[in-house]
């Protein structure tokens, strides 16, 4: 009798739902997945309420583990002090790569998760080679990069299929405020 494969366990930073669903799609056959949803970046609170709701939601569909951030907008607008004016793809967005990520990486380790990586990467607005640069200060990142395959193309076909929240900013407000990209 062959042994059953154990998956090695990977915690997924999700920024989104729609985002998070061509990563479950792509990770699940290899990987034993927890899901973690820490955007403080995002304002205000009821835009970070609902874009988590509808993460509630996914998990539900899939049967995966969710672990919930505490909220706390003030202290990630600390790291964003004096780039309140920088564009989209700025210092800003890197400085907010680092804090999410960050703490990403401290929860696959309180959790016993052996590697963790993040869904920041489906988007075409962010740039890859940043999130990775940034991610690999942590020596349990896994560096994916979820674009390939048509990846942003699927997220948007499995959100409308399953109903998912598609919001029209990035997160924080200052990108709101001065946006280079529609999402
Ligand atoms: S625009 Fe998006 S990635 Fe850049 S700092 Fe704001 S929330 Fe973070």
């Amino acid at each position: 009798m062959t042994a059953p494969v154990v998956k090695p366990s990977l915690l997924l930073h999700v920024c989104c739902a729609p985002c998070a669903t061509h990563c479950i799609e792509t990770l699940l056959p290899h990987y034993t997945l927890t899901l973690l949803f820490s955007n403080s970046n995002i304002a205000p609170q009821a835009e970070y309420v609902q874009r988590l709701e509808h993460v509630r939601k996914l998990v539900t569909l899939h049967g995966l583990p969710l672990i919930e951030d505490a909220y706390d907008h003030a202290a990630w607008c600390t790291i964003a002090r004096g780039l309140e004016h920088e564009p989209e793809q700025s210092h800003r967005c890197r400085a907010c790569f680092a804090h999410n990520l960050a703490r990403a990486a401290t929860f696959a380790r309180q959790h016993n998760l052996a590697q963790f990586t993040t869904t920041l990467t489906v988007s075409p607005h962010k740039q890859t080679p940043v999130i990775f640069e940034v991610g690999r200060q942590h020596a349990n990142f896994l560096a994916m990069d979820f674009k390939k395959n048509n990846g942003f193309a699927r997220s948007i076909e499995l959100s409308r299929k399953h109903g998912l929240y598609r919001q029209e900013y990035c997160g924080c407000e200052f990108g709101r405020k001065n946006p280079k990209f529609e999402i």
